[in-house]
């Protein structure tokens, strides 16, 4: 089934002279539960190409598909309600509020949609992501692994369909990058959520089923990975 299907998506930023292409006439679909990684150079359009998936940032031209709804006929309620609880977005510095404790800022997109936590879900998403005793901690009482972690379980506590990590390990050591990816995975294969990846480490973009490579705001290469 497909989840996501993108047609001939471009982005200029600014105008005139200082216009830029970040993203020049891309079109692709995505299946549900897939795995894919997006590697290109820096600048190539990657982040503004998630960004758009994402509900969070309009495009110039084309169009987003999220489950057979065109996201961006929706007005900006329609659309801060979809990203909530269709998209988990996960970045390489994690964006958690600072004065929020792991239990708020996971909880947060739940509040903002006046909707009760689900003390089970919550419960075994702590779990998994190895947080069961830092509920009342402060973000910056915890170390990077564990900001990403929060990080997660604030991207995944609405069960969305689709997961969207900008270099969720760009800031984390080898021992803890590879712990987020098996997380992110893990999460993938049980819950079938689709999962999307910017990433420069090859070692993260073998792991995913298929490989988009972004350059100068175009698909210059899309292959699957056979094992
Ligand atoms: P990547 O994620 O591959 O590094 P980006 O999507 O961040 O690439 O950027 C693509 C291009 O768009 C770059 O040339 C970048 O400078 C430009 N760009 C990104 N965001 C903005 C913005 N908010 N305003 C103007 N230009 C931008
Ligand atoms: P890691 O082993 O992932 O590198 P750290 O060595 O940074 O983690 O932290 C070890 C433990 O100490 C973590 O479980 C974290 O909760 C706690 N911790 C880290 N920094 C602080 C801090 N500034 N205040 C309170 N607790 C902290």
């Amino acid at each position: 089934m497909e989840i996501l299907k993108i047609q001939n998506l471009s982005k200029i930023y600014g105008t005139g002279e200082t216009a830029v292409r970040a993203l020049d006439d891309v079109s692709f679909s995505v299946e549900k539960g897939e795995f894919v990684a997006i590697i290109g150079p820096s600048g190539s359009g990657k982040s503004t190409l998630l960004h758009i998936l994402g509900g969070v940032d309009r495009p110039t031209s084309g169009k987003v598909y999220v489950d057979g709804t065109d996201i961006y006929q929706m007005n900006e309620t329609g659309l801060a309600v979809f990203r909530r609880r269709q998209i988990g977005l996960i970045y390489q510095f994690y964006n958690l509020i600072p004065v929020l404790n792991v239990e708020e800022n996971i909880t947060l997109p739940l509040l903002l949609d006046e909707r009760k936590v689900d003390k089970q879900h919550m419960h075994s998403l702590l779990q998994s992501l190895g947080l069961q005793g830092r509920l009342k901690h402060l973000p910056n009482q915890l170390s990077g692994g564990q900001q990403q972690r929060v990080s997660i379980g604030r991207a995944l506590i609405n069960n969305p369909a689709i997961i969207l990590a900008d270099e969720p390990t760009g800031n984390l050591d080898s021992k803890n990058s590879a712990e987020i990816i098996s997380l992110l995975k893990m999460f993938n294969k049980r819950f079938n959520q689709t999962l999307m990846i910017i990433t420069h480490d090859e070692r993260i973009a073998l792991q995913a089923d298929r490989i988009i490579s972004i350059e100068d705001g175009k698909i210059a290469k899309d292959e699957v990975i056979r094992r």
